[in-house]
């Protein structure tokens, strides 16, 4: 089994920044409020999220490294209408597969906590620990046992910038959570709960407020609000671009054209336009299982949710007078 989840790890676990949403998901979907991301050397060395979310008891914690423990799909049905982030019940027996894996956690019943530590699929030890409700991971030596894998990793700037972009990514789809990221003893950011114009802000920078248009429309199909970036605060680079869908960051050419599509003759040549919009749709109308990262997904109906985007942001874009 031990080979299985490295397998299955190399599926998950590309690097870094890969654990680090995998750790945040699970924090988000056990109703954390405070989320603190640690990283040193760019992740290589340790990847730290601490969160005060339900916690596990003594036996979830022991089960919640298995392959396949979710407690998340009771039944088959749950996997047409997922509300939460994972489904998969790999992540964890992943990366305990190819780190050194500690997890102290507790719940609010408990009185004390369990802290279990995990090496190469192994548990090493386990005890009982004092802690408050929530729990900690700490993942340490990444690919330690797979040499080519930790070999394969990019420079440290590099890694970084992925670890980054995958916190701002969960950052701005949970406004009203707060996040801290520190890297090296560096704080990065320290996002305390807001809404989302305002998380857009503190993450980009104060100047980003007065070139945010709102967006917002409501179908039948499709509930859409966000912001979409002025035509003159465009950019030669992609790069603030982001589409959450049911409050999941996703990629999606399709839809990206769409917004392209409604800045027609507005924008710059060879310019991108920025923007951070949230759509909802109806769980059963999209499939997100196509990929085990989960950032690409299957709409039912991409032609009308196209023309919904495309002409709410042309609304938007005149109203505004840009
Ligand atoms: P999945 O998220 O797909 O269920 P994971 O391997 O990511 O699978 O996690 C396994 C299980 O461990 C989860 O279903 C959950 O019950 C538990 N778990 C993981 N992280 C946390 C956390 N931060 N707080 C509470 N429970 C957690
Ligand atoms: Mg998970």
């Amino acid at each position: 089994d031990h080979v299985a989840n490295q397998i299955a790890a190399g599926e998950v676990v590309q690097r870094p920044a890969s654990v680090i949403k995998e750790l945040l998901e699970n924090s988000i979907d056990a109703n954390a409020r405070h989320i603190q991301v640690v990283i040193k050397d760019a992740g290589k060395t340790l990847i730290q999220v601490i969160d005060d979310g339900t916690g596990m008891s003594l036996t979830d914690a022991r089960m919640s490294f298995e392959r396949h423990a979710t407690s998340k799909i009771k039944i088959a049905d749950d996997l047409f209408s997922l509300k939460t982030k994972g489904f998969r019940g790999e992540a964890l027996a992943s990366i305990a597969a190819i780190a050194h894996v500690e997890l102290k956690t507790k719940t609010e019943v408990d009185e004390v906590g369990t802290c279990i530590k995990i090496e190469g699929s192994e548990v090493t030890s386990q005890e009982a620990c004092v802690m408050p409700k929530g729990t900690c991971i700490s993942v340490k030596n990444l690919f330690y046992n797979i040499p080519a894998r930790r070999n394969f990793l990019k420079s440290d700037n590099v890694e970084t910038r992925h670890v980054i972009d995958e916190f701002q990514r969960v950052a701005l789809a949970h406004p009203g959570i707060s996040f801290s990221l520190t890297h090296n003893g560096n704080e990065l950011f320290q996002l305390p709960p807001t809404n989302i114009r305002q998380r857009i802000t503190n993450i980009f920078g104060g100047k980003t407020n007065e070139k945010l248009v709102p967006v917002e429309e409501a179908t039948g199909i499709v509930k859409i609000k966000g912001f979409v970036g002025k035509p003159e605060y465009s950019k030669k680079s992609r790069g603030e671009q982001f589409f959450f869908v049911n409050d999941r960051f996703i990629k999606s050419p399709y839809l990206n054209h769409a917004v392209v599509a409604a800045f027609e003759g507005l924008l710059k040549e060879r310019n991108y336009p920025s923007y951070f919009l949230y759509l909802e749709v109806d769980p059963k109308s999209i499939d997100i299982n196509i990929h085990p990262t989960k950032t690409e997904i299957k709409f039912d109906d991409e032609h009308s949710l196209y023309a919904i985007l495309k002409s709410a942001i042309k609304h938007s874009l005149g109203q505004f007078n840009v």
